[in-house]
């Protein structure tokens, strides 16, 4: 009888309204369609519509222009006024935006509205434009993170293990270098084998690195000074390494274990909530799940029901709190704040939805249009373009995977024992060619070159070659 109430007075005011159209059409000498304007009402949700310089913008706001483009429409966009999705109270009332599209304060609802079966006995609801479901997101340090095989990696950031093969191929590239230059290592280029080959190198510097002191030990100071700041290196890098993979384990131990709804339901450590008159909160409210009962009772007992998608978000990074929401919500707040993170479960999937008044002529073409612009892949352009965002970091890091800039001082001390080891060697050639230079009567330059092909000459020689089985004797 109601329903037969409302489909008829909304078809009277449509008739109005599409009269009162038709008049000013005729007067701009314009088709009816476009001397109508529609009013749109939405709500304030990052990424949907979002306020910017007084203006608005966003995914929602981008799929109203698309609409219009294809159904030639004229509109103007206003925000809910009491700033709320919408819900039915206990006398059939509805506030939010589907409460304006009832009252006829609104013609169209463009916003992240989810179909529910209570929405679509009020107002129409057209095909949807997006699939979402229900999360859970968290502060990341609150909850455990899953062991995986390669767990041992995850005390140094990626970076830092690239920058810590680097830093030991660098050096043990330098100590076959200093140990050729250097004539107190390598006195005799022409009769003697070298004793640090490349393969040699890799061999000391990988000893060193795991604390073995694998030989043959160095015994020019260029060597020496190379071999004391890897040893630092390696002390250090090592030390940063127990530190830091005790602290992920330990602070692992005293977290909460939360990957479903029923995890989040039966502790009671950190608080949960949704949004207040939400179609998330429905549903709690309407499940006869015993978990999700469980949820809704929890979250009426507790009062801790937020106002929006942002309070929700705010109340999560700031610890202690769980937000349940739409997925796809939660997964923006994820991309854009790195200390949240959602569990993995999802459920009750729905669907987003445009709003217009019962019996509105308007739903087919929007709905036909939505559908175009699903297949046309212009709705996908939209989501890639308002969810393409990185995260800004604002973590301590406090047991995080310790990136480069942390042992940034000891790579840097690193890079200077090696260029130091380098000189010390040049310096060493140096000298020597000039006592041999005085010797011979020579110029100085050309013994030092002399001496610098002598020793890269025959590196790959029979002699160096022959020399672990030499240095053995
Ligand atoms: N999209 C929801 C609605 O239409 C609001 C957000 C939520 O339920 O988490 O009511």
């Amino acid at each position: 009888m109601r329903k037969a109430l409302v489909l008829l007075c909304g078809s009277v005011l449509m008739l109005a309204q599409f009269c009162i159209a038709g008049k000013h059409s005729i007067m701009a000498g314009r088709t009816k369609r476009d001397a109508r304007t529609l009013r749109v009402t939405t709500i304030l949700q990052e990424p949907y519509t979002m306020e910017k310089n007084s203006a608005l913008e966003g995914y929602c706001i981008d799929l109203m222009k698309e609409l219009s483009k294809k159904l030639d429409l004229k509109y103007t966009v206003h925000l809910v006024k009491d700033g709320f999705y919408g819900r039915q109270d206990a006398q059939g009332n509805w506030n939010g935006m589907i409460g304006e599209v009832v009252r006829s304060e609104a013609d169209l609802a463009m916003a992240s509205l989810t179909i529910t079966a209570m929405r679509e006995k009020a107002v129409e609801l057209t095909k949807p434009f997006m699939q979402t479901g229900i999360g859970i997101i968290l502060r990341k340090d609150i909850v455990s993170s899953e062991l995986h095989f390669f767990e041992f990696l995850n005390p140094f950031s990626k970076e830092t293990w690239i920058g810590i093969l680097i830093a030991y191929l660098m050096t043990s590239v330098c100590l076959f270098i200093v140990a050729r230059l250097s004539p107190c290592e390598w006195s005799e280029p022409q009769t003697e084998g070298n004793r640090f080959t490349l393969l040699h190198s890799f061999w000391y510097a990988a000893g060193a690195l795991t604390l073995q002191g694998a030989g043959p030990q160095p015994k020019a100071l260029s060597v020496r000074v190379i071999s004391v700041i890897w040893w630092l290196f390696t002390v250090v890098l090592l030390a940063s390494y127990i530190a830091s993979f005790s602290s992920m384990r330990n602070s692992d131990s005293a977290k909460l274990s939360i990957e479903t709804f029923e995890d989040l339901a039966k502790q009671d450590i950190i608080e949960y909530g949704t949004i207040r008159d939400s179609s998330t909160f429905s549903f709690f409210k309407n499940s006869n799940h015993p978990t999700y009962r469980m949820i809704y009772e929890h979250m009426q007992r507790r009062h801790s029901l937020v106002s929006s998608v942002e309070e929700g978000i705010r109340k999560a990074q700031g610890g202690s709190f769980a937000f349940i929401g739409e997925s796809m919500s939660l997964d923006l707040a994820v991309a854009r704040y790195c200390s949240l993170t959602r569990v993995p479960e999802v459920i009750g999937m729905r669907g987003y939805a445009v709003a217009t008044a019962l019996g509105s002529p308007l739903v087919k073409n929007l709905s036909v249009a939505i559908l175009q612009l699903t297949e046309s892949g212009e709705l996908e352009y939209l989501r890639e373009k308002w969810w393409a965002t990185t995260c800004v970091s604002k973590e301590g890091g406090s047991s995080g995977p310790l990136n480069p800039h942390c042992l940034g001082g000891i790579f840097f001390i690193l890079a200077g024992g090696l260029a130091l080891g380098v000189l010390l060697a040049l310096v060493e050639l140096a000298v020597k060619s000039k006592t041999s230079a005085e010797e011979q009567k020579k110029s100085c330059c050309s013994v030092f070159s002399e001496e610098l092909s002598c020793r890269f000459r025959n590196s790959s020689s029979k002699k160096d070659r022959d020399v672990p089985e030499k240095s053995k004797a």
